[in-house]
């Protein structure tokens, strides 16, 4: 029996990058699995069928831009509604990227917040009112929340440090049901985000204890160890996954 048989996965921000090798990690585990994206509708539906015919699990995307807290939470709606509840939620989906201090606006801060925290708050408290004991909250933070290496990044770490405390919180009052709240805080990961060939590239490399980048795989396989029976006595935990760079 696979070890995730019979459970259902939302993954918000499942077309591209992590998240894509997350929906794919899981359907392979034996779930089915529901995404968000917001614009790359064509991928999204192609990838949905590729992993459902690899896979034999049902696997669905859905347009849900984590700019829209209403958004979000239907999303999860629509997930219980078609595919029978919710197990394990991954909040996956963020932005990075800002002006200039000198430019910056409120408007800047409610993009990213609205985004990297708020939307990740909401579909965690959609969830939990479906989840039953032993169900998974996973969220993907950055290891920038402890560490900022450079300039460029106020408004990011802290979006992703506020994923600390609401993981914790979170932990403490879901933890009576047995359910488990995690934060996973990659480093460099090579996608669109943040390729491996980028400008930014060799500045990271150079902070690592390892000589490479990580892929979205490392990450696929953690999330995928969180979302099952073995991870059951971690909860409330930030758990970095950077190659070493902030050591
Ligand atoms: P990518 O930019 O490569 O992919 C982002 C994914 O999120 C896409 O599927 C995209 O959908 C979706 N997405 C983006 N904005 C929204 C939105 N408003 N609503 C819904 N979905 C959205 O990112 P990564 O895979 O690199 O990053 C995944 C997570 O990991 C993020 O939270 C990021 O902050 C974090 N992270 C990344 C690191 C890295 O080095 N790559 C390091 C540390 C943390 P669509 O295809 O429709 O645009």
């Amino acid at each position: 029996m696979k070890h995730l048989e019979n459970k259902v996965a939302l993954v918000t921000g499942g077309s591209r990058g992590m998240g894509a090798a997350i929906v794919k990690r899981l359907a392979a585990a034996g779930a089915d699995v529901a995404f968000t994206y917001v614009s790359s509708a064509a991928r999204a539906q192609e990838l949905a069928a590729a992993v459902a015919t690899n896979t034999g699990q049902k696997v669905i995307a859905i347009a849900a831009d984590s700019a829209s807290h209403l958004a979000v939470a239907q999303a999860v709606e629509d997930t219980v509604a078609r595919l029978g509840g919710i197990d394990i939620l991954v909040n996956n989906a963020g932005i990075y990227g800002e002006p200039p201090v000198g430019e910056q606006s409120a408007d800047d801060y409610d993009r990213v917040m609205d985004i990297n925290v708020k939307a990740v708050y909401i579909a965690a408290i959609t969830a939990a009112r479906y989840m039953k004991t032993g169900s998974r909250i996973i969220s993907i933070g950055s290891n920038m929340a402890d560490h900022v290496a450079g300039q460029g990044a106020i408004l990011y770490s802290m979006s992703k440090s506020s994923l600390i405390g609401m993981t914790k919180g979170m932990a403490r009052d879901l933890g009576p049901r047995d359910i488990t709240v995690n934060l996973i805080q990659p480093g460099p990961v090579d996608t669109d985000m943040n390729p491996a060939d980028g400008p930014y590239a060799q500045a990271q490399l150079a902070r690592l204890a390892l000589s490479h980048y990580g892929s979205t795989d490392d990450i696929a396989s953690l999330v995928n160890f969180l979302a099952g029976k073995e991870s059951r006595f971690i909860t409330g935990a930030a758990i970095t996954i950077d190659g070493g760079s902030n050591a």
